[in-house]
């Protein structure tokens, strides 16, 4: 079967590998290495024009690279891996999902720029936007996440990045894509999308024309939380630029953490598989809580970017929202919360276990109004057992109720 036509979880499993290379190890080794040592002056003057830039990954069975700076060889089979699983021309792995927005950002705006941010982005990105790109004399304007290609008229003369993240963080609301893309296209604006959410199975950004897609390593792909790793991705005309950045900055990553990421890799299609389903009994048993307001996450038929979602998207991520009938407060939240046995309280997403958090996304938001009145919680499903999850939340609502 050519590469082509196979399907994604196959490609989950055989990308980025070349055991040939490594004496017939099935996994690529971890390569521990800061100094290469060369036989000759031409083998190094060689590497030196090669891979003393970013490599791009796509002849991964080439190993000729001059410093440790630019990654090893496991670094680059995880590159190579991700390049095919995206249809990217390259790939950069960064020491966190928020380095591969930063990197991003940077390659594409300069002072005196403008770009244009979701107002729904992860809370991280919207920070250094306010902060570090304010202070560099780049202006951020934040728009609705469902303005499609009403986008035109946010444009300014001096916009360079159109910046998606698609469905929003802790509120899920989809985006219209290939509108967006549409209109940057026209403009000769550059699009970078957050695409952490889908990844790596559900959307691929790049064959919807979106530029430059980011990703959060660290969480399906990492898969058990215990690496931080982001990954940029591209095509060839997003690629240079991408790359100096990397270099000059000196950013680096630990070949440890990309082999761990690899080992993630070859099992999130049926840890993902896993999880949807389960999503999809918890989903049934909390539409029918009376304190349940309103569900967020795409694929809940209730949802507004329902529609948008089964026309882009292949599959669902394990988390969603929920917003509560009324305002509880920090106490009754906390008899909720603080007993339930299988949904543990921390942030971050996509490790094997439950998790559970409080948020308001009134206090956020700045282009647009939150029209819910009720708390929010957000819970991310892992792979326990769906009956003992839903026994949890069961529970959980009971003391909430008793709370009152
Ligand atoms: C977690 C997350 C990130 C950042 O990833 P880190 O590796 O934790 O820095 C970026 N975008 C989204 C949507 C995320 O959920």
């Amino acid at each position: 079967m050519s590469k082509k036509n196979q399907s994604k979880i196959t490609s989950l499993v055989t990308s980025g590998k070349n055991p040939q290379a490594f004496a017939g190890s099935v996994n690529t080794p971890i390569f521990q290495t800061s100094t290469v040592i060369f036989p000759d002056l031409e083998s190094f003057s060689k590497a030196e024009r090669g891979r003393a830039v970013y490599p791009i990954t796509k002849d991964a069975g080439s190993y000729d690279y001059g410093y440790g700076i630019a990654g090893t060889p496991t670094t680059f089979a995880l590159q190579q891996a991700l390049c095919e699983l995206s249809g990217a021309d390259g790939c950069v792995i960064t020491p966190s999902g928020l380095a591969a927005i930063t990197t991003a950002l940077l390659a594409f705006l300069s002072s005196g720029d403008h770009v244009l941010m979701v107002d729904s982005v992860y809370g991280p990105t919207r920070r250094f936007c306010n902060k570090e790109l304010k202070r560099q004399g780049i202006e951020t304007t934040y728009y609705n996440p469902t303005i499609g290609s009403d986008i035109a008229a946010l444009i300014q003369p001096n916009t360079k990045v159109i910046f998606l993240e698609s469905p929003g963080s802790l509120t899920f609301e989809m985006q219209d894509v290939p509108a967006i893309v549409a209109v940057a296209k026209a403009h000769n604006i550059t699009t970078i999308m957050d695409n952490s959410w889908a990844a790596p199975l559900f959307f691929q950004p790049l064959s919807h024309g979106v530029d430059v897609e980011v990703l959060a390593v660290t969480k399906y792909i990492g898969g058990h939380s215990d690496i931080i790793l982001g990954a940029v991705l591209s095509k060839e005309s997003h690629t240079k630029a991408i790359n100096k950045v990397m270099h000059h900055y000196g950013t680096s990553t630990s070949p440890y953490d990309c082999s761990l990421a690899l080992r993630g890799l070859r099992t999130v299609g049926a840890r993902l598989k896993q999880q949807q389903e389960t999503t999809g009994s918890l989903l049934k048993w909390i539409e029918a809580q009376p304190e349940v307001d309103k569900i967020l996450t795409p694929q809940h038929p209730s949802d507004a970017g329902h529609d948008l979602w089964k026309r882009d998207y292949s599959g669902a991520a394990s988390f969603f929202s929920i917003v509560l009938n009324q305002t509880y407060s920090h106490a009754q939240l906390s008899a909720m919360l603080d007993a339930m046995s299988l949904f543990m309280i921390g942030v971050s997403w996509g490790g094997y276990e439950s998790l559970v958090i409080p948020f308001d996304p009134s206090a956020i938001r700045t282009a647009s109004t939150w029209p819910h009145k009720g708390s929010c919680l957000r819970f991310y499903v892992g792979l326990e057992d769906a009956e003992d999850l839903i026994a949890d939340l069961e529970a959980a609502f009971k003391r909430l109720r008793a709370a009152k």
